[in-house]
């Protein structure tokens, strides 16, 4: 960020206000660990911070500190609308649109009061005041950190902040293992278990909590998966018949895309789950080296997010959507 946004930002914060922190719909570990980080930070800071998220988040991150009081937007329109609305500042994390918010962006489309965007997505839109935009980082929790380091407040990093950013880190990176995760995420990463952070308890916390029929949906998950050697590609399908059978709860379905790319000789992995409720078939896209899955995405399934992730939706069944991504593959170089 540019010396006099830094020092705008730190006028807007120098006196207490009501603070509106926005994650993107369907929050993830990073989504939700930047929105809480900032939330402890801003409180210790006397501000009234409140976090509200399009829609409600995955079980496995509800033990985060905070996450208590997120409101869902969803669940309660009219409430959330009003403290949005009374909001003297509003930050925007971990995505890149409005639109990503759902129908919350009618209401996030009216507002006048100074907006702060921070966020690691492609192609950032220029709804924000002020935009911390950077697609280097593998998450928004190591830019919070960043962003705290600017406004020179680092010492107000405790083991509670410290924990939430580790949460959006580990869980963005893959646990440390994508492309996007350098030295000095490292040296972050370092810092945060100085300040506390119990790195072994929160491993657990995130991916040791499957419950049986999880586990029972993964296995029909792998059951399902189609490979094309020639095309360096694996997908997979899962029905609402599946997901039913198998008691699916929001945040079972969570990297099983993964799994596609740790077969030999394939770059390119996407799973298609149906959301009867929704209408939609929800996408992910994962891809290992040069293929740019998030103009994938962008071009073909109305989504878009990284080059080695992206997801997006289809309105079509899921025969005919799969008839589709398989026409695709056969005509682009992986
Ligand atoms: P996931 O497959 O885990 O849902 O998403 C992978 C990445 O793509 C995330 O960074 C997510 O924010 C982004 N993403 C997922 N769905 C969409 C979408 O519909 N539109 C856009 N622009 N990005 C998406
Ligand atoms: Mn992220």
């Amino acid at each position: 960020m540019k010396k006099e946004e830094i020092s705008a930002i730190q006028n807007l914060l120098a006196t207490p206000k009501k603070i509106a922190i926005i994650p993107h719909r369907s929050p993830d570990g990073d989504a939700i660990g930047s929105t809480l980080a900032l939330y402890h930070f801003l409180l210790k800071l006397n501000h009234q911070p409140v976090v509200i998220a399009p829609n409600d988040f995955p079980h496995f991150l509800a033990w985060m500190p905070g996450s208590e009081t997120v409101l869902v937007y969803e669940n309660s329109r009219e409430n959330c609308t009003k403290i949005i609305n009374d909001a003297e500042l509003v930050f925007t994390l971990d995505f890149n649109a409005l639109h990503r918010t759902g129908e919350m962006e009618q209401v996030l489309n009216k507002l006048s009061v100074p907006m702060i965007m921070i966020d690691h997505h492609q192609k950032p839109d220029t709804y924000a005041t002020f935009t911390y935009s950077d697609t280097s980082f593998g998450s928004t929790c190591e830019m919070i950190y960043n962003f705290i380091s600017f406004l020179d407040k680092k010492e107000l990093i405790d083991k509670t902040i410290a924990t939430c950013i580790y949460t959006g880190i580990l869980t963005d990176s893959g646990s440390f293992r994508f492309p996007s995760t350098t030295s000095t995420t490292h040296r972050v990463v370092a810092d945060l278990i100085d300040k506390g952070v119990q790195n072994s308890e929160v491993y657990n916390l995130l991916f040791d909590n499957n419950s049986y029929s999880s586990l029972q949906l993964l296995g029909r998950a792998l059951q399902n998966m189609k490979l094309f050697p020639e095309y360096k590609t694996a997908y997979i399908t899962l029905s609402q018949k599946e997901l039913d059978t198998f008691h699916y709860e929001k945040g079972d379905t969570e990297g099983i895309v993964n799994y596609g790319l740790t077969i030999k000789g394939i770059h390119f992995a996407a799973i298609f789950i149906e959301h009867k409720d929704e209408n939609i078939i929800k996408i992910s896209f994962r891809s290992q080296g040069n293929f740019d899955v998030n103009q994938f995405a962008r071009e073909n399934f109305n989504g878009g997010g990284h080059i080695n992730a992206a997801g997006g939706k289809s309105y079509e069944s899921m025969k005919a959507t799969v008839a589709k991504f398989e026409a695709l593959i056969s005509k682009i170089i992986i």
